[in-house]
């Protein structure tokens, strides 16, 4: 008998009880080298911390079995395992074709870091499949995917691009940082890779930033590896540990985030304030359909405009009483932000601009009452 269903995995998946004590959690290993049974004789693998570490590999077998992959690697940060990513599998010459709204921070690490190192790049709206293959050179070598994409939701077709970038030599990256493995698995699209940022969902409780990447292939696992070593941007054990505590409730936690938003949506979407709303669960999303293909719901993700304009967007942000005023997602509490003036303040003047009159909220998992409660209060001004 198979017991591999998503929950027990986040469970036990990496966590067995410690051989020695029979510790049912995994222990925070707070130690940078380990002693060894003559020169060159480890106990078990283990000879330095950066390297690895059993409470980082508890965590690494836990996200690669959670995302179907061979093999998981922990950063110290989602953008730490993006610079490792990016620095093994592109050289001088190469292309990147990037989401037209990326993050923020993975578009600056291209154009402002990666870009130096002599890769060229297109930003791309990617929930236009064919713009993705327009996009397609002879040196393209990697094309790198978000969905729901931030701040804006839109939704790309995982499969569809998996194929693409494949029929053009590339490797496939999703960054699943918004759907967390529990919505969505896109090595099981076709992707090659996926990036997380663990401070959000996978983490869940605003404690602990960290990254990761996940590999369908064992041989690319290898040479991540090699990569996460030789550059040591590794996650440390604490931190791992925190990750792995939050990974245990992820299922729970997304049904009720995406539970939440979607009552959050119907209150929202009725609104004589509220101008439109941008969630994937939605009918009218114009990725939808896709979503409810490769989502098993539509996440605590919700983003909208109001029908007076900024200044009513900016007075909403700061009249909210548990939806907290505050960058980041994905953990347990209700957050809300102005993404014009905050997490996309860098866009201004830019195309990838977001509306003046945008609100975006992470929706947590406290009572949904309150929380519609609170959002209507704030809208009445
Ligand atoms: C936060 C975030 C990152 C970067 O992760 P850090 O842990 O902050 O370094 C990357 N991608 C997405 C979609 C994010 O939300």
């Amino acid at each position: 008998m198979k017991f591999d269903g998503f929950e027990t995995r986040a469970i036990h998946a990496g966590q067995e009880p410690d051989a020695g004590t029979g510790a049912v959690v995994v222990p925070i290993y707070q130690t940078s080298t380990y002693a060894q049974d003559g020169v060159g004789g480890l106990r078990q693998g283990y000879e330095y911390s950066r390297t690895a570490n059993p409470t980082r590999t508890a965590l690494e077998e836990c996200l690669a079995a959670l995302e179907s992959g061979a093999r998981g690697l922990a950063f110290a940060s989602g953008m730490a395992a993006e610079d490792t990513l990016l620095r093994t599998v592109l050289s001088p010459g190469d292309h990147i074709i990037i989401p037209g709204d990326a993050y923020g921070g993975t578009f600056r690490l291209i154009s402002k870091v990666v870009e130096r190192w002599g890769v060229s790049w297109d930003a791309v709206d990617q929930t236009d499949v064919e713009a993705v293959r327009a996009a397609m050179r002879p040196e393209t070598k990697v094309v790198w995917t978000e969905t729901p994409t931030n701040p804006l939701l839109g939704i790309t077709d995982i499969e569809t691009v998996a194929r693409i970038a494949h029929d053009g030599g590339a490797l496939h990256v999703v960054d699943n940082t918004f759907a967390s493995p529990y919505l969505q698995q896109p090595l099981t699209l076709g992707a090659d890779v996926v990036v997380h940022s663990t401070t959000k969902y996978v983490g869940g409780h605003s404690d602990v930033v960290g990254g990761a990447l996940i590999v369908a292939d064992a041989e690319l696992g290898e040479r991540l590896a090699f990569h996460q070593n030789t550059m040591g941007a590794v996650a440390g054990p604490f931190d791992a540990w925190l990750t792995l505590r939050g990974v245990k409730t992820l299922g729970v936690r997304m049904d009720r985030h995406s539970e939440n938003a979607e009552r959050v949506v119907a209150a929202l979407e009725g609104h004589p304030a509220v101008r439109r709303v941008y969630y994937p669960g939605l009918d009218s999303h114009p990725g939808h359909k896709i979503a409810e293909r490769q989502m098993r719901a539509f996440g605590g993700m919700v983003s909208f405009e109001l029908r007076d304009g900024e200044k009513a967007a900016l007075e909403l942000c700061e009249r909210t009483k548990v939806f907290t005023l505050g960058e980041s997602l994905g953990g347990v509490e209700s957050l809300i932000e102005h993404p014009g003036r905050m997490t996309h303040a860098s866009t201004a003047g830019s195309a990838l601009e977001v509306p003046a009159d945008l609100v975006r909220i992470s929706v947590g998992i406290e009572s949904g009452d309150d929380l519609v409660a609170d959002l209507e209060q704030a809208l009445e001004g």
